[in-house]
């Protein structure tokens, strides 16, 4: 017996059941913000539009971030598009955006607007405040204050769910280039420390292969400040 085990999820996004999806990506996600409430806006307005011109939701599809931050999880969890299936692609530039695309290279790109994350606090001197201190500047505040930073942001991540998709985002239709499916690779064991690594990020020592780590040589690394080469 074959299980879907997005089926769900699927059916929420069919609903359009947002503050389901964002209660189900919190699990994922940690906490409940605004950027990754629009995450999940942003995936249900791409995967509604992307059906205009297909069949389904359950084709070969493949998700782009374009920023590594809260957004990107509320992507992952509503496209089913993940860091571990080889159906997200991260583009680090540090844009606010998400694709969603077709293999042929078909696809619908979703951006938040320019300004809004500035506007989403304007009125709201508090959130302001708060995000300055605490998530901009990393300040330690007070077990109260971190508790009251939580509570208005979880609030400002749910009201994310009632303002009018335009406000928020700008939506196109895009052709982007995608690669094939990720090779499988078969494995080498490392000649210094024992351990097995795939084929293709292994370098020979001595004659002997070894593992990227044990030979020296740089190799990237994703991390929260983006892509780098070690
Ligand atoms: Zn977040
Ligand atoms: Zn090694």
């Amino acid at each position: 017996m074959s299980t879907n085990p997005r089926h769900e999820i699927q059916e929420k996004i069919e609903e359009g059941d947002l503050r389901w999806l964002l209660l189900k990506t919190g699990e994922l996600h940690g906490h409940f913000c605004p950027f990754v409430a629009l995450g999940v806006k942003a995936s249900v307005i791409a995967i509604r539009r992307l059906r205009a011109f297909t069949e389904g939701i359950d084709e070969d599809i493949l998700a782009i971030v374009e920023t590594n931050n809260c957004f990107a999880d509320g992507v992952q969890m509503t496209t089913g598009c993940t860091f571990g299936n080889n159906a997200l692609i991260f583009r680090d530039v540090g844009k606010t955006a998400m694709t969603l695309a077709l293999r042929g290279g078909k696809g619908i790109r979703v951006l938040v607007k320019p300004g809004y994350p500035e506007a989403m606090t304007a009125d709201n001197p508090e959130a302001k405040n708060l995000f300055e201190r605490f998530i901009r500047r990393r300040e330690k505040g007070t077990p109260e204050e971190m508790r009251r930073l939580k509570d208005v942001w979880e609030a400002l991540s749910f009201a994310q769910l009632e303002v009018p998709d335009d406000k928020q985002f700008k939506v196109e239709e895009v052709t982007v280039a995608l690669p094939g499916h990720a090779p499988i690779h078969p494995s080498l064991v490392c000649a210094e420390c024992g351990e097995a690594f795939m084929e293709t990020r292994g370098r020979m020592k001595n004659g002997d292969p070894v593992c990227l780590p044990c030979s020296g040589d740089s190799y990237f690394v994703l991390e929260g400040g983006g892509i780098r080469m070690i």
